[in-house]
């Protein structure tokens, strides 16, 4: 195990990092995952190879969690309409898109009419195929490109999905764990159940593995919790057996969204004002780049359940786009080449930073709290007095002397002062090491 968790960025190759994030979105791209089912056992094995420790679990088809049931386990071999002539004009084997996720299995010759309400397609973005899903009623269908569908002549259409709806099957999701100092939980979460779907979510999914293996090879103060789930379903049911873990967590966040060139998007936690909403806000306002900071909603990616009004842990999201606003949402536009290696690199090198804010920030004391310190026979003021404007380590020590109150922590200073978070932190440990300052 390496250095401090937080100094994780330094020397890191983000032109290294980017390229293998998209090369393994590219190996994860063809996979047809599902909430449950092979798609999402292929994928966790794939994900052990970079995750540490990475752990699959489970729980049976028919499980009640909350209010909700686990449904049966899906598994799909094959799809296809063909025409009179015999021709495929839509096959799942070319595109894992093509069937509507969840379809139960289907032999039937139809009519272009009969067929009609169980194809779906994008009249706005007419070269696009949608991904649709019923996991919950028992439906059947077929996905296509607009430009396609209108070339569907009337006649007899013979329709084969070749699925199957196991009510012994399993619904499972990856889990690993890195013990830190103390037992205090940092979460981070990402759904594992989008087939070939890349910045929705495949760029969430690699983000973590790629976090999770920082990580596990450094040092840390926290304990880390990475989950890899099914959307939905998989945040409920680790919750209805989990409660006891959930208090453990002291901050979270969301992975998803993380590849297409938007700025950086961060939504708060339900509690909005938690530690994460802070230093997450600290790190995108120190890094200089644009954003934007959005309210809680109930809806979105698995906050909803997270921040539930039972459990409201403090968990926020921090994205580029935000689910359902960029083009070539849930289609087949949201591809390869919509998600940059750079862009990945971004916010992986982002995440790492909030990160490296929460490893760092606590609450200290000050061990001469009646006035100002007097710096200079420290060897901490290296200027004379009298100046009219002060060295900014020296304003940054002043700040955290100021704050350190035993109620403030680092970051309550970084909002209060401006400064960056960095040289906060960097101040606090001089002014600890000249013993000035300790921990509350
Ligand atoms: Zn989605």
């Amino acid at each position: 195990m390496s250095g401090p968790l937080h100094a994780a960025r330094i020397g890191l190759d983000l032109e290294e990092v980017g390229q293998r994030l998209h090369g393994a979105m590219a190996r994860l791209y063809p996979i047809c995952r599902s909430i449950t089912g092979p798609g999402v056992r292929e994928t966790l094995a794939i994900l052990a190879e970079r995750v540490p420790g990475l752990a699959v679990h489970g729980v049976p088809s028919g499980t009640q969690a909350f209010d909700w049931t686990v449904p049966p386990e899906w598994r799909i071999r094959e799809a296809w309409i063909k025409d009179q002539s015999g021709t495929k004009v839509v096959d799942f084997a070319r595109s894992n898109l093509h069937v509507v996720n969840y379809s139960v299995p289907v032999r039937a010759t139809l009519d272009l009419e009969e067929l009609r309400p169980h194809l779906h397609s994008l009249p706005e973005h007419p070269s696009w195929v949608p991904y649709r899903t019923t996991y919950y009623k028992r439906d059947w269908g077929f996905c296509l490109a607009h430009d396609d569908l209108v070339k569907l002549r009337p006649g007899k259409y013979e329709v084969f999905i070749d699925s199957e709806l196991d009510e012994h099957g399993r619904l499972e999701w990856g889990e690993a764990v890195f013990p830190g100092e103390t037992e205090d939980e940092v979460l981070l979460t990402t759904h594992v159940c989008h087939p070939s779907l890349c910045n929705d979510n495949l760029s969430g999914v690699v983000v973590a593995a790629e976090l999770a293996a920082a990580v596990a090879a450094h040092r840390r103060r926290h304990t880390y919790r990475f989950l890899f789930i099914p959307g939905g379903i998989g945040s409920v049911v680790w919750l209805s057996r989990n409660a006891e873990k959930a208090r453990r967590i002291k901050a979270g966040l969301v992975l998803n969204c993380l590849g297409d060139r938007a700025p950086f998007t961060y939504k708060l936690s339900r509690r909005g004002d938690a530690e994460i909403d802070r230093a997450a806000r600290c790190v995108l306002r120190d890094a200089g780049v644009p954003y934007r900071v959005i309210g809680f909603t109930p809806y979105g990616y698995d906050e909803r359940n997270f921040c539930s009004a039972r459990f409201d842990l403090p968990v926020g999201s921090l994205t580029r786009s935000t689910h359902s606003t960029f083009p070539g949402y849930h289609s087949s536009g949201d591809n390869l080449d919509l998600v940059r290696p750079d862009v990945l690199a971004g916010s992986f090198a982002m995440y790492l930073a909030v990160l490296a804010v929460l490893e760092r920030n606590r609450r200290y004391r000050s061990l001469v709290p009646d006035a100002e310190p007097q710096l200079g026979k420290r060897g901490l003021y290296g200027l004379q007095g009298g100046l009219q404007r002060r060295a900014r380590p020296e304003v940054a020590m002043l700040w955290v002397m100021n704050q350190s109150d035993g109620t403030r922590s680092l970051l309550d200073a970084a909002w209060a002062s401006g400064l960056p978070f960095d040289e906060l932190a960097d101040a606090a440990e001089l002014l600890v090491a000249h013993g000035l300052l300790a921990p509350a």
